[in-house]
């Protein structure tokens, strides 16, 4: 289905779009939880983690890492280190229901996440 992340994809609302490939968009969380905070999603819809098989996504999340990389480069972070984060589902907090990949850094985080 659908959500707000297919209309910045078709940019019918704007998103600080940091980086493009043919099948993943990046762009800026609008309630940024780090001086980087980035989401990494695919162009094709699927839910959330859940429905994502290594048979027919592996390429996809491939890429997905690579681009994080990319960006945390390009940001200045990859050497010191930075989190990725796949809310999945209800118990995790998500709330787009668009797989992203959350690219967080800039400051140090704890562990465990509350
Ligand atoms: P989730 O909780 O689903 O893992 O994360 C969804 C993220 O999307 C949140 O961090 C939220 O701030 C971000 N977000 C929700 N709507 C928009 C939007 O319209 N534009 C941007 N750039 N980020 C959004």
């Amino acid at each position: 289905m659908a959500t707000i992340f297919s209309k910045i994809i078709n940019r019918e609302i704007p998103a600080d779009i940091v980086y493009e490939t043919e099948n993943v968009l990046a762009f800026r969380d609008i309630n940024p939880q780090a001086p980087v905070h980035i989401l990494i999603i695919p162009k094709i819809e699927i839910p959330s983690a859940r429905e994502i098989n290594g048979k027919e996504h592996g390429q996809l999340l491939g890429e997905m890492f690579d681009v994080a990389n990319e960006i945390a480069k390009k940001e200045g972070i990859f050497e010191e280190g930075f989190r990725l984060v796949f809310n999945s589902g209800p118990n995790a907090g998500q709330e787009v229901y668009h797989i992203h990949m959350h690219l967080l850094g800039g400051r140090k985080f704890k562990w465990p996440p509350g």
